[in-house]
């Protein structure tokens, strides 16, 4: 029989009227043919309240004793959401995290799941009723009880609906679902239907507050369909899943930042170790950085830009400065009337003219573009902040945004798979599900990848005006090329710089094309390297980038490797390196963040 787990947050279960409401939620779907596992949060803001009395009587309450108040807030709304529905005339079962069998380490208050057994809950499932488990706690060895962190409820979601092979995972919450930007500035933003995990975690800035970043990435890891839903109404929110919507559109959701600042170190020399000792003192102010963006150098001088939270503006350019003086060189500047809009799709992968049209639909605008900095499925570029709304409003309809889906989506659950009664399939899924929740917190990059299939083109002395970036990528999307990097950084003197990598056997052709659009433009030049090496991390939360980019220039500057070019996006940041060094880059980069190869 197919399980369906269904989370309910706070709000979800704040009254008792929406108490009920969720029994009602989890009958009708018992009395559809599954068997059902809810996982609930603590009612309303009980938490919060509970933090704030414990904090009336110490100023640093034992951990222990922190762990045993909390844990109080979701038993009382288990208890509550099982007499529901026996009310209902359903059989359930209230269960404490120490019940559904998740064994955790110590660590009071961030506690991490060390195993999960799931007889107790299946064995409930089977005798036919509805197993209503505590979100966010769980036991340790000697049997004290632990939490998972704050929002941790979404983690026992998503790790029981892998560990039992659930056929999905419904996340009822205060929200109608995922929508393709943020309605508050959009009126146009429509609800997609459903995303893929990679959009939705490259969505993060739209998505905050949904969920966990960290959740999704476990359920992609797991492939666990998870649906966003509204508990207030009957909308049928968004699946997110492997693939998005099946869709003829390349993008899938738009996000637009206002509240940064950019900061650029220029004059820097131009060898190895040099981002290292910026990213260290960066690290060393605990300053989340965002958008890194690196161009390739000219006449031996580098120079790299960001993006930072305006309020640590002045924090970030003490940095700076201290990392100047290390350094003996460079220069800082900044500038805050900025805003980082991006575009964010699946279809990216697969076609080319995605950045052209970006980069056109600011050009009608008047928008010049400051940044750009890619992934394989999000283009962000950095304008001036007043063109922002203007801006999200031009490309969601460039994009065609706001039309609803013809077409109803191509996936729907997951076929579950074929359930295997013999103990030893069970048992290795569950190994491997807590084997990848135990890394859940402290390890940011899943995985590091090289590719040495691309090569890398440089205008040079591009006239700094709108316009100039949409007509380069026009013609190398006439000529089919698909762009994989782009990179600009601010320009100087009226003059900017964008480099972008592309296969390497498009090179011919797309030097051709160049060519003939900068044959309009006075002083442009036009360099390229056949040969290069993309190194790149990929994991979550990587959005502050400063601890990935600390370590994986390190790594690069005690392996003597010098950096061409940096972009980063939500969830990856790559670095081009001379292509002789891409292997050796590969492995140091996999011994830093402790990646088998
Ligand atoms: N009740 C816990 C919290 O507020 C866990 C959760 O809601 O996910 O953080
Ligand atoms: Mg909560």
């Amino acid at each position: 029989m197919s399980i369906i787990v269904q989370k309910f947050g706070g709000t979800s279960v704040g009254t008792s009227e929406r108490i009920v409401a969720a029994a009602k939620r989890a009958v009708v779907a018992k009395r559809a043919g599954h068997q059902v596992v809810m996982v609930v949060s603590a009612r309303g803001k009980k938490t919060d309240e509970l933090v704030s009395l414990a904090a009336e009587m110490s100023s640093t309450p034992p951990a222990r004793e922190m762990d045993m108040l909390l844990s109080t807030g979701e038993q009382e709304s288990v208890a509550l959401v099982s007499m529901a529905i026996h009310e209902l005339g359903e059989k359930a079962v209230s269960m404490t995290g120490a019940q559904i069998g998740i064994i955790t380490d110590s660590t009071f208050t961030k506690a991490r799941i060390k195993s999960i057994s799931t007889e107790f809950i299946q064995e409930h499932l089977d005798a036919g009723k509805i197993v209503v488990a505590c979100g966010f706690q769980g036991i340790d060895g000697e049997g004290n009880i632990t939490t998972l962190g704050r929002g941790g409820s979404d983690t026992t979601a998503t790790a029981l609906a892998a560990a039992l092979n659930a056929t999905e995972c419904e996340i009822y919450t205060d929200v109608d679902g995922v929508f393709t930007t943020d309605p508050r500035y959009c009126p146009e933003a429509r609800q997609v239907q459903q995303i893929s995990y990679d959009e939705m975690l490259e969505l993060a800035s739209v998505g905050a507050g949904v969920m966990h970043s960290r959740s999704i990435e476990f359920a992609k890891k797991f492939d666990v369909p998870l649906r966003v839903r509204p508990s207030m109404s009957d909308g049928t929110g968004t699946l997110i899943a492997s693939q998005g919507e099946d869709n003829p559109r390349v993008a899938s959701g738009l996000a637009v930042v206002k509240d940064e600042a950019r900061v650029t170190l220029s004059e820097l020399p131009d060898r190895p170790g040099v981002m290292s000792s910026i990213f260290s003192c960066m690290a060393a102010h605990k300053i989340p950085i965002d958008m890194v963006v690196q161009n390739v150098a000219s006449e031996g001088v580098a120079e790299v830009s960001f993006t930072v939270p305006a309020g640590d503006l002045a924090e970030t350019l003490t940095a700076a400065e201290e990392a100047i003086r290390q350094l003996e060189a460079g220069r800082v500047h900044s500038g805050t009337n900025v805003a980082k809009v991006s575009v964010v799709g699946n279809g990216m992968r697969t076609h080319s003219g995605v950045a052209a049209q970006m980069f056109q639909t600011l050009a009608d605008i008047g928008a010049n573009i400051e940044m750009i900095t890619t992934s394989e499925i999000k283009i962000s570029a950095l304008i001036n902040r007043s063109s922002a709304d203007d801006a999200l409003g031009r490309i969601h309809s460039a994009f065609r945004l706001g039309e609803q889906q013809p077409n109803p989506p191509a996936i729907g659950v997951r076929q579950r798979a074929e359930q295997s009664h013999e103990a030893s399939a069970h048992d290795e899924r569950l190994r491997a599900v807590v084997g990848k929740l135990a890394n859940m917190e402290d390890i940011v990059v899943s995985e590091v990848l090289l590719d040495e299939k691309q090569a890398r083109l440089t205008i040079h002395n591009l006239p700094d005006r709108p316009g100039t970036c949409a007509e380069l990528f026009t013609a190398v999307a006439e000529g089919d090329v698909m762009v994989d990097m782009i990179v600009q950084n601010v320009s100087h003197n009226g003059a900017a710089e964008v480099s972008f990598t592309i296969p390497r056997q498009d090179l011919e052709r797309c030097l051709l094309l160049v060519r003939e659009v900068l044959s309009s433009w006075d002083n442009a030049e036009l360099s390229y390297a056949e040969n290069i090496a993309k190194l790149t991390a990929v994991g979550v939360g990587l959005r502050t980038h400063t601890g990935v980019g600390e370590r994986m220039f390190r790594a690069l500057a005690e392996e003597q490797i010098n950096i061409q070019m940096i972009n980063t996006s939500e969830i990856r940041m790559s670095a081009v390196v001379e292509a002789s060094n891409g292997e050796r880059g590969l492995k140091a980069l996999l011994r830093t963040f402790g990646i088998e190869s």
